[in-house]
């Protein structure tokens, strides 16, 4: 099947491509590997690129999705480009500048998805991590709802099609939905989902608001990351994944993918590894029956790599709540 066809409709009207491509890369890793990696996805199909001014990649992001554009494998319309709002912009009047850095870097004149990155609200400035003396994150204090009204005022203004949050628990987004006035509901709540933390019930809420779950960590997430628990199994070792993967000639990462992709989850998959790139788009190929699903499901058991520890002080710090 084409795997371009493979969308789902947002409560905007836009559609997402349910694969995407991860861009996130360890501070150690050349930023030149986003650059060639994101060519070679576009190349092998992949419509949906997912990255963040945190990243520090979206200039080479951009380049690669222009230089794509350039040779005419793709048009614009046709890449589903997300970026993301960081923490320390959620300040109402750092809103449309943060986006408007976003798009010099990237060099293209609009994105297709304007996401906050997390509710954790952190000191404006030019630190990505805002520290004291002691270590301990520098906290700012904003109402999500007035972070939430600029990002509506910057789709208004044709800077992004759509806009959505990441890391919000259900609390946070029926605070939004709720609000007097909203003009936009978010078309996404972008969280960590995987076989080890399913968020069935994240998903049915936001099923229920038609809103999309993005997947990111599908595969286990990159245990090198400084934002990653480091004591947890690896994912794609996990006895279940094997088996149903060595039944179907698939490999456990294919399975993890084709798991949200069948659960109605817009998935994302990092690599910058040509062969896996190219595996990756495989998930199309392949179908898993009821009972692979049932017992994938069975594997849940509320394993967060990117529990984001520090910000647990902080008044919005998303993952006490249960979902
Ligand atoms: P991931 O997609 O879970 O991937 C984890 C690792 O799996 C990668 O390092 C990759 O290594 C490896 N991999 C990829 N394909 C594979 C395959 N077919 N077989 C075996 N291994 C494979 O990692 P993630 O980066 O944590 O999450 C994905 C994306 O979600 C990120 O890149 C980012 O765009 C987004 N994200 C968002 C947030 C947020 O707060 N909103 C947080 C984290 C991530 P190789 O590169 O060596 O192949």
């Amino acid at each position: 099947m084409d795997p371009k066809s493979q969308r789902v409709k947002l409560n905007d009207g836009h559609f997402i491509p349910v694969l995407g491509f991860g861009t996130y890369a360890p501070e150690e890793v050349p930023k030149s590997e986003a650059l060639e990696a994101t060519k070679l996805a576009i190349e092998v199909g992949f419509r949906h690129v997912d990255s963040a001014h945190l990243y520090q990649n979206e200039e080479q992001v951009g380049q690669a999705i222009r230089s794509k554009i350039a040779d005419g494998t793709v048009k614009r319309e046709d890449v589903f480009y997300t970026s993301k709002l960081w923490c320390t912009s959620l300040r109402p009047e750092l809103v449309r500048p943060a986006l408007e850095k976003s798009l010099k870097n990237l060099q293209l004149d609009y994105v297709d998805l304007y996401i906050i990155h997390s509710p954790v609200s952190l000191k404006p400035g030019n630190r990505f991590v805002p520290k004291d003396e002691s270590g301990k994150l520098i906290f700012d204090s904003v109402d999500l709802c007035h972070t939430w009204e600029a990002l509506e005022k910057c789709k208004d203004a044709g800077l992004t099609k759509s806009i959505g949050v990441s890391n919000f628990n259900h609390k946070q987004l029926e605070k939004i939905l709720n609000k007097p006035g909203l003009k936009y509901k978010p078309v996404c709540n972008q969280v960590e989902c995987h076989p080890y933390l399913n968020q069935s019930k994240l998903l049915e809420f936001c099923k229920s608001h038609d809103i999309v779950l993005v997947a990111y960590a599908a595969l286990g997430s990159q245990l090198l990351s400084e934002w990653v628990n480091q004591n947890h199994p690896v994912l794609l070792e996990d006895p279940v994944l094997c088996a149903i993967a060595k039944k179907h000639k698939q490999t456990p990462a294919l399975v993890a993918l084709r798991y949200q992709v069948q659960r109605g989850v817009v998935v994302l998959a990092k690599s910058f590894n040509k062969k896996r790139i190219k595996e990756n788009m495989q998930v199309f190929d392949f179908e898993l029956t009821p009972e692979d699903m049932k017992a994938i499901n069975g594997l849940n058991r509320n394993i967060r790599y990117y529990d984001f520890q520090q910000g647990t002080g902080h008044p919005e710090y998303p993952f006490s709540e249960e979902y």
